[in-house]
């Protein structure tokens, strides 16, 4: 479609690094048609499979239909009504069923062909009453098709086996997190924003990820030749030879700025006048425990435990939990984890809990859902506790709004430590119990949290979305995404003053710590430790050991009297410049 041309694609670059390489683009129609064929004793669970989506779908439904009766009327919500009664068709359920048996197939691809066989014979009588039931038959069948990909496990099965640039409309982070950069070089998506899960995602595994591109969908066809540029948020299509030969040094430079950086691996972040702050990892999922190393954390600052739940057909059970926990303790030796137990909600979503919110970003999600479902929380926070035996468990807990959640999450915690050491096991030597502040309300109140908190960890990625009322992850409203707004310092300097006022430990683990900029601010503010993907750590740490900790907080002051984010970021460029320069110097020295 695009010929030979050249096209530029401009948008968010969210995981740094230079991909070159073909596209590979993943259009919902791949999701629908993919075909392979399972073995005779995989029938069973593949008919169960089926079975389990179309329940799943069958409950969005239903769930979708009330609150468009709540929320609009009775007879818009009927249309539901019919698109259940095609859940129950057995000309589409028992055909789909019979035929996976038959031909021993996945179920989305023959869902797929019998549903666009139907839809034919529909298209065939002409009648404008059949066309709108067309409709509705393919709108039920890719809903079920959405919750077969999330039952579906493993990889996504039409990926190739060379490296490849993916390009699709939007990510979730359970797709995200199935990549491997083994065989993906580069993600590239239409929608997306800097700290939705999926960037975060595509950073954890160092995959270099532009997003909010808007149109690379509508142009770029699988084979095609592209350049991605991780860091400046660019994707060309069909690079011209002098501008491959440009990125391929750009990529060059790149990997060697990446070992200089790993060369500070041992040193400490330490300001020029001798303040420490403590470098600690995000961990979103076990595997990425090699990075962690590899860039010198001090330990870990968050621990996501929300991998557990995304994109499998059953919640973890206890033992599930245990081995993970387990596994990462272990890795980590002494140094200090803090677990935070589940997110999910918002744009994460576990595959059996098919929630359908309006707004699912104010709704049913973390510390919420945990309270709402005490079963998963208390299962989780048990196999913490069990999987610390003999060591300090450092616990903390996401979208807390107000003291209340925090109570409520601490007897919980000490009902399970009181029936532990009933049962004879061995505990934690110690038990810390902190709240995520990422709620306005909790960071008016930080003060008073910190009577009954241990610590207070701050998620500047929801901080900001919530302070200033943007979905993080909406493109359409990323430019007002600012996390230099002069409304969220202030928030973050009374987080820090109220915690200062109880000797309360108070550390950032949102994004904002990962860009050396923000972290001057950070630090200038009074933070003293910062958590943040593992590969920006170098970044950080060069920047912090290249500033005195006096001068970050002149510049903080000053940040703090300013009007706009915009003036904010003026500063920040004006001040660091000659931060900067130094630091290039050294590296070309
Ligand atoms: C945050 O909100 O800043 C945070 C660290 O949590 P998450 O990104 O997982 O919501
Ligand atoms: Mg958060």
């Amino acid at each position: 479609m695009a010929g030979r041309r050249t096209f530029f694609f401009e948008g968010l670059g969210v995981s740094d690094g230079i991909a070159i390489g073909p596209a590979y683009v993943i259009e919902s129609e791949d999701f629908r048609t993919e075909s392979w064929q399972i073995g005779e004793s995989e029938v069973d669970g593949e008919v169960q499979r089926f079975r389990d989506a179309v329940e799943l779908a069958a409950a969005e439904l239903r769930d979708i239909r009330q609150q468009v009766e709540e929320k609009i009327d009775r007879q818009q919500a009927s249309i539901f009504d019919a698109h259940l009664l095609i859940l129950e068709d057995p000309q589409i359920v028992d055909e789909t069923i019979a035929r996976i048996r038959g031909e021993r197939r996945n179920a989305e691809a023959v869902l797929w062909e019998v549903t666009q066989q139907i839809g034919e014979m529909m298209k065939s009588l002409g009648d404008s009453y059949f066309a709108e039931r067309n409709h509705d038959l393919y709108d039920v069948s890719r809903r079920v098709i959405k919750f077969l990909l999330r039952l579906y496990a493993q990889s996504h099965p039409s990926l190739p086996r060379e490296g490849c640039i993916v390009v699709a409309n939007d990510l979730g982070p359970a797709e995200t997190a199935q990549f491997s950069k083994d065989h993906v070089l580069g993600l590239c998506t239409n929608e997306g924003a800097a700290t939705s899960h999926a960037a975060i995602m595509a950073k954890a595994l160092s995959i270099p990820a532009c997003v909010g591109l808007e149109f690379v969908t509508h142009y770029i066809r699988s084979g095609d030749v592209l350049i991605l540029d991780g860091q400046e948020g660019k994707v060309i299509l069909n690079p011209t030879p002098d501008q491959i030969e440009y990125y391929n040094q750009k990529a060059d430079e790149w990997r060697e700025r990446v070992d200089s950086l790993r060369a500070l691996r041992d040193l400490p972040a330490v300001t020029t006048d001798g303040v420490h702050v403590a470098m600690m990892a995000n961990l979103e999922f076990p595997g990425e425990l090699d990075t962690v190393d590899l860039n010198g954390a001090e330990g870990i600052g968050l621990f996501r435990t929300e991998f557990m739940y995304l994109d499998r057909g059953s919640l973890p059970s206890e033992d599930d939990h245990l081995r993970s926990y387990g596994h990462v303790l272990a890795k980590l030796d002494d140094k200090p984890v803090i677990m935070r137990t589940i997110d999910i909600g918002g744009d994460k979503l576990p595959s059996d809990q098919p929630v359908h919110e309006f707004n699912p970003f104010m709704g049913m999600r973390a510390i919420r859902l945990c309270l709402h479902r005490p079963d998963l929380f208390r299962a989780q926070l048990r196999a913490m506790a069990t999987a610390h035996a003999g060591r300090e468990f450092n616990v903390m807990i996401p979208m807390v709004s107000g003291l209340t959640e925090l109570r409520e999450s601490r007897n919980i915690l000490e009902d399970i430590l009181d029936r532990l050491e009933r049962e004879g096991l061995n505990l934690p030597s110690k038990v810390n119990l902190g709240a995520m502040v990422e709620i306005p309300s909790a960071a008016l109140q930080a003060r008073t949290l910190c009577e009954e908190a241990d610590f207070l960890s701050i998620g500047t990625n929801d901080l900001v979305q919530y302070a200033l009322a943007v979905d993080r992850t909406n493109k359409a409203v990323a430019t007002l995404y600012k996390q230099t707004h002069p409304a969220v310092l202030q928030l973050i300097k009374m987080i820090v003053d109220g915690a200062g006022e109880t000797r309360t430990p108070v550390s950032v683990c949102g994004e904002m710590a990962s860009d050396p900029r923000l972290a001057v601010l950070l630090v200038g503010l009074g933070i003293r430790s910062l958590s943040m993907s593992p590969s920006s750590i170098g970044a950080v740490k060069q920047v912090l050991r290249n500033i005195s900790c006096a001068d970050a907080e002149a510049i903080a002051a000053e940040a703090l009297r300013q009007d706009t984010p915009e003036d904010v970021e003026v500063l920040l460029h004006f001040r660091l410049k000659e931060l900067q320069s130094k630091i290039d110097q050294e590296a070309v020295g």
